[in-house]
């Protein structure tokens, strides 16, 4: 492949259309193209380096270029890359599959594999409603969902956390689903205090669960929000909403495609609060960050209900073509296997209590409203004014004006609105971590006087 750092950069501006992505705001900057990467750090297709502040969207776990994984990927190659899991088997994914049957929580047993977090979010929507369908109950269609939720980007996943800013085109075609206020301490739905509120917040989804309970297949929650601003559930709810779930008969979904896999230091962040769901997604950090591979997880009770002969119609008639990929599994399994050989979990918690004070003191800073860190998942939430928590008009895009100083500073970041999101590789050393945070501190004091100026604005 031969081509022109200019090439690249004029092809991708002729035909790419970036995900997610104002591509008018993306013409008018200097786009950055990645060309390699080597442990926590990318290098651009101009020879500069950058740590990679955001594991590339939440999903780097042992940094780039990982021998073992490139090993483990290269061995698969020599024997095949891809062959279907519809109807019949193949290697890697069943190894894979039993691996997680060790690491996830006991009553979690069956493995149902898709290639992208969204689509594990699908699967788990669809194996609720028919879980109930199969036992002939049709009512239970519906599920609750949190507010500032974020499950995925398919139809499905959008129904369940809709978001007027961003699927404005879409209201009228999602099916309607209820929701819940999420226990967001900083922007409290009671006005109260933690510990002090005993979880008062946990009785409004009480009502929406009761209100709903006949057409209720399950409720789905992500025991941190990510895309909602890095927002923790505070210890105690998970625990609470698994007791209403069994209660009201309805199924709990744990959305911990961007919290799995050793993110907020437990391997689960369901762990924290010590909960078995019923159905857990996972994506995102499951392949190390290297090939998209998903699963849909779930408890021995919710497969026997599918557990059946064609003429009785209760499969889960669910698949997509890449489920399963080979390389994809093979990578997912080198990558759990390093997690153990390095004790990797331990580390994680152990890098997040050692940044802590470095995250802690960004409060200190004019335009920061709120800091909030669980493991190596954090969120700086810029504020206009932190006093009265006003936040920055949307149109400001405040976390945009950060990402710029951060990237010329050496270090990507992609904020949401005016969160701006830290999210290291899990492996980063104590000293790649308190270089990244240095960084991240001196683009927020940078950040400053831009901020005050287009304030006055
Ligand atoms: C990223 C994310 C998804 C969607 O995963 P994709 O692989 O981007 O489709 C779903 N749920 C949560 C909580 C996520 O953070």
């Amino acid at each position: 492949m031969d081509y022109t750092p200019e090439q690249i950069r004029q092809w991708d501006r002729d035909y790419v259309w970036h995900p997610f992505t104002p591509m008018k705001d993306y013409d008018e900057q200097d786009p950055l193209i990645i060309e390699s990467g080597d442990g926590v750090r990318l290098k651009d297709i101009d020879g500069n380096w950058y740590y990679d502040g955001v594991s590339s969207v939440w999903l780097n776990v042992h940094g780039h270029h990982v021998s073992e994984i490139n090993q483990a990927i290269q061995d698969q190659l020599q024997k095949i890359a891809h062959s279907t899991i519809l109807g019949q088997g193949n290697v890697p994914v069943t190894l894979l599959a039993r691996k997680l049957n060790n690491v996830t929580p006991s009553a979690i047993t069956r493995f149902f594999f898709s290639d992208s977090g969204a689509s594990a979010v699908e699967v788990a929507l669809k194996m609720a409603i028919q879980f109930w369908a199969n036992q002939g109950n049709s009512r239970k269609t519906r599920i609750l969902g949190f507010t500032t939720n974020y499950h995925g980007d398919t139809m499905g996943a959008m129904a369940v956390a809709p978001d007027p800013l961003f699927h404005w085109p879409f209201m009228a075609s999602l099916p309607q689903h209820p929701r819940a206020p999420y226990p967001d301490c900083y922007r409290c739905p009671l006005n109260l205090r933690y510990p002090e509120c005993r979880l008062a917040c946990a009785d409004l989804v009480e009502e929406a669960i009761r209100d709903k309970q006949e057409v209720l297949a399950a409720v789905i929650i992500e025991p941190v929000q990510g895309a909602g601003g890095i927002i923790p559930t505070p210890p105690g709810f998970l625990s609470r909403m698994r007791a209403l779930c069994d209660e009201y008969q309805v199924l709990f979904i744990a959305d911990e495609v961007a919290t799995g896999v050793g993110r907020t230091g437990k391997y689960w962040a369901i762990e924290h609060d010590e909960v078995t769901p019923d159905i857990l997604c996972i994506g995102k950090g499951i392949t190390g960050g290297y090939l998209p591979l998903s699963v849909t997880a779930a408890t021995e009770a919710i497969y026997q209900q599918f557990y059946c002969a064609a003429k009785d119609r209760k499969a889960l008639y669910h698949g997509h073509s890449y489920a399963g990929n080979q390389l994809g599994a093979r990578a997912a399994v080198a990558n759990l296997d390093l997690i153990e050989s390095t004790q990797l979990i331990t580390h994680v918690e152990e890098m997040a209590r050692t940044i802590e004070p470095e995250i802690e003191a960004l409060r200190d800073l004019p335009y920061v409203g709120d800091v909030r860190q669980k493991g190596l998942m954090i969120g700086v939430e810029l504020s206009k004014d932190p006093k009265t928590r006003t936040p920055f008009p949307y149109a400001r895009q405040a976390g945009r004006i950060i990402q710029e100083i951060a990237r010329a500073k050496g270090m990507i970041l992609r904020p949401i609105g005016n969160v701006v999101i830290f999210m290291p590789p899990l492996a980063s050393t104590a000293d790649e971590l308190r270089a990244m945070t240095a960084i991240l501190r001196g683009s927020l004091e940078e950040g400053q006087s831009r901020l005050s100026q287009e304030e006055e604005a």
